[in-house]
Order: structure tokens, then C-alpha cells, then sequence
């Protein structure tokens, strides 16, 4: 049991997630809230990365889980702060690690790419159109014309401008950005600025890449396009372009490493009967398989179809397998007459003896409220079975190779 689940909450995990799921609700979260792309989310971006800085170190968690915060404070972790949640997004997504210590790099633009299990599972060559920022060709990056930058009359080619503010017998100097020069010191004049990026020394430029995604890729691969990011002037080599693919998630197959999970509901009489049912496969086949008469199906079963999960990296034509977890669907009344016939038919029937002096008691509805307060030390209280009831139904199951 742990002390505290604040970090746990900001990234939305539980306190038991793996090291996989912390990465994978970093990711999402990161991108959701970083500054850039959403202009509200400083404070998140910050919380967020602090919680997966403490989370994603094995010592520090644990400290955490002992202690909450507070024993992190104490100097249990080692006692220095918390790095820049721009540093940590950049070494989370990062390009290659080119270049020497000190040696300043361009940040990479990450792009979050959506996609499909549909598509991880066939593979495709998607064409992206990014737009970067670029050093102008027309000027190589100085404004205008070689030579020609004059000093600016506004700053006396300081960049800043000094006022001086009076109250009273106190003197105050303020200093300020030149607006003229743009903080540069030189301006051109009209004739000598450059007309492609009107002295702005970089342009905005589109281009189109291709993100080859090849079958049975996993959410959250990164594919970096080194020097297809920002330019910056002053830095030779430009920013990396990394794309991060986002699967979407499936309305019927949950995907475990290579295997896949389906859920299928099926009545009592289907249980105990037989029943035939069919999958459609994320390339377009049906399949279907079949539960004989004589074979029973309990709730919760899990029922593995070789080789029809996602591919394999290595080769393709190797899949994972295809998970079937069943939902046996009770009726909630049924006639006391079939009753007695379904009891003579069913095997399993014994004879309870009681006591003389037992006393009968009422079955009544569970009231999960009540329950719930009566049971606050058990926090496992809901999760049997595996459908815990958010919709992830086959979230219990343990998938194994074979
Ligand atoms: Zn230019
Ligand atoms: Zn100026």
C-alpha cells in the first residue's frame, strides 16, 4: 500500500503500473500539455514531468511509496530538485545524442501520429507535410544584403533601451527590449533588406516526409528525421523531427505485446450448450470458431486462436496470438418450472443437511456504498475477475507466449 498517490494521479496510472504503462501515460501526457502546443499547460507540463521523474527512478519510487512526498524532501532521493520539465521532454523524445557535452543543440519538434491497430497490424507508408523553421536562403541567414547592416539609431546598437524613471528622490533604470532592431544592434535600410524573409533571417518552410510503418509496430516507436526540425540561428546543426506513433484504441481488441484480446458476452444456455461465433481480423478475413455441445464455457474463461494476433516484428508472417475471455451473461430470473427441469438434467446436485436448530436467514442486494465504507481497508475490493467495469473488460488477463 502506498502513502500517497499524487504523482500516480497526475499521470493517471494506478500505483501498481509498470515501468511500460508510467512511459506510455508520460508520453501522452507530455504532448497533451506541452506549452507549445497548448498555451495553458505550463503548470501541468511542470507537475507532470516532475511525477514521472520521481516514478521512473526504481529508488526514488520507492521512497515515494514508503513517504509521499515529504520523504523525498527529506533528502531520501538523493536531495536535489527536480530538472527542467523541457529537459526532461527533450531526453524523454530526443534524437540521436550527437554532438559533445555543452555542445548546444536545437530541441526536436515531436509530432504525435495517430494511428489505428488496423494499421499496425497491414503496415503503411504514411506522407506527413511538416512545417520548419529555417535559416532564409535568400540572405544566408543575415536579414539583407552582406555588409550593408547599418547600426540602429534607436538602441546606439545596444539591442536594449534604457529609460530613466524618476519618482521623487529615487532614480530607477529601466531596461527594455529594442523594438527597431528587434534586440539585434543593425537594421538594413529598405533597399538593402532581404525580401524573402523581410530581414527576419529565417522562413518558414513545408515538407512532405514518409513515416514507413511496417506491420505489428507497437504505440509509442519513434521514428527521428535528423535535421528535419527547427533551425536555429547561431546553432549549425538543426533539431531533429521525431514522429511518435499514438495507437488508437480498438473498439474490440485490446493488444498485449503481440497478443490480441477479445471479449465476447455469451448467454448461460451458450455456455452450457455450445455456440458458434465469428471474429472479423484486422486485415479484413472472418474467422470463426466453434464450442461443441458437451463443452462448457465459465465466466471468465480464457480461450487462446494461435497465430491470429498482431505480427512480429522479425517476420511478419509470425503472429502473436488471439485471446477469446468470456462474459458469461446470467439470466436474472428464470421460470421455477425449468428450474426443476434444468436441475434433473445438470450434474452437481447434493443435499445440504441442516441442524434442527439453524435458523434461516434473507439474501438480500449487495449495496456497494455501504459495502464500500465497510470494507475501506480492502482497496481489492472491486477488482475481481477482470471486468472491472470501465469498458477495458479484458484488462485481467495474463498473456502468455506458447
Ligand atoms: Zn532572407
Ligand atoms: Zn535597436
Amino acid at each position: 500500500m502506498v502513502k500517497e498517490t499524487g504523482y500516480y494521479d497526475v499521470l493517471g496510472v494506478k500505483p501498481d503500473a509498470s515501468d511500460n504503462e508510467l512511459k506510455k501515460a508520460y508520453r501522452k501526457m507530455a504532448l497533451k500539455f506541452h506549452p507549445d502546443k497548448n498555451p495553458d499547460g505550463a503548470e501541468q507540463f511542470k507537475q507532470i514531468s516532475q511525477a514521472y521523474e520521481v516514478l521512473s527512478d526504481e529508488k526514488k519510487r520507492q521512497i515515494y511509496d514508503q513517504g509521499g512526498e515529504e520523504a523525498l524532501q527529506g533528502g531520501g532521493g538523493g536531495g536535489e530538485g527536480f530538472h527542467n520539465p523541457f529537459d526532461v521532454f527533450d531526453m524523454f523524445f530526443g534524437g540521436g545524442g550527437r554532438g559533445g557535452r555543452g555542445e548546444r543543440r536545437v530541441k526536436p519538434t515531436v509530432h504525435n501520429l495517430r494511428v489505428t491497430l488496423d494499421t499496425l497490424y497491414k503496415g503503411v507508408t504514411k506522407k506527413l507535410k511538416i512545417s520548419r523553421t529555417a535559416t532564409c536562403k535568400g540572405c544566408k541567414g543575415l536579414g539583407g544584403n552582406e555588409g550593408s547592416a547599418k547600426e540602429c539609431s534607436d538602441c546606439r546598437g545596444r539591442g536594449i533601451k534604457v529609460r530613466v524613471i524618476r519618482m521623487g528622490p529615487m532614480v530607477q533604470q529601466m531596461q527594455s527590449h529594442c523594438d527597431s532592431c528587434n534586440g539585434e544592434g543593425s537594421t538594413f535600410l529598405e533597399k538593402d533588406r532581404c525580401k524573402k524573409c523581410n530581414g527576419k533571417k529565417q522562413v518558414k518552410e513545408d515538407e512532405i516526409i514518409e513515416v514507413g510503418i511496417t506491420p505489428g509496430m507497437k504505440d509509442g516507436e519513434k521514428f527521428v528525421f535528423e535535421g528535419k526540425g527547427d533551425e536555429v540561428i547561431g546553432i549549425e546543426k538543426p533539431g531533429d523531427f521525431v514522429v511518435v506513433l499514438d495507437e488508437v484504441e480498438h473498439e474490440k481488441f485490446v493488444r498485449k505485446g503481440d497478443n490480441l484480446i477479445i471479449q465476447h458476452n455469451i448467454d448461460l444456455s451458450e455456455a452450457l450448450c455450445g455456440f458458434v461465433r465469428t471474429i472479423s481480423t484486422l486485415d479484413g478475413r472472418t474467422i470463426f470458431y466453434r464450442v461443441l455441445p458437451g463443452e462448457v464455457i465459465a465466466h471468465a474463461d480464457v480461450k487462446v486462436i494461435h497465430n491470429e494476433g498482431m505480427p512480429m516484428r522479425r517476420a511478419s508472417s509470425d503472429k502473436g496470438d488471439l485471446l477469446v475471455q468470456f462474459d458469461v451473461k446470467f439470466p436474472d430470473k428464470i421460470n421455477p418450472d425449468a428450474a426443476k427441469k434444468l436441475a434433473d438434467l445438470l450434474p452437481g446436485k447434493r443435499e445440504e443437511i441442516i441442524d434442527e436448530d439453524a435458523e434461516v436467514v434473507e439474501l438480500t442486494e449487495l449495496d456497494p456504498q455501504a459495502s464500500r465504507r465497510n470494507f475501506a481497508e480492502r482497496d481489492d475490493f472491486e477488482g475481481h475477475g477482470g471486468f472491472g467495469g470501465h469498458g477495458h473488460g479484458p484488462q485481467g488477463v495474463q498473456c502468455q507466449q506458447s
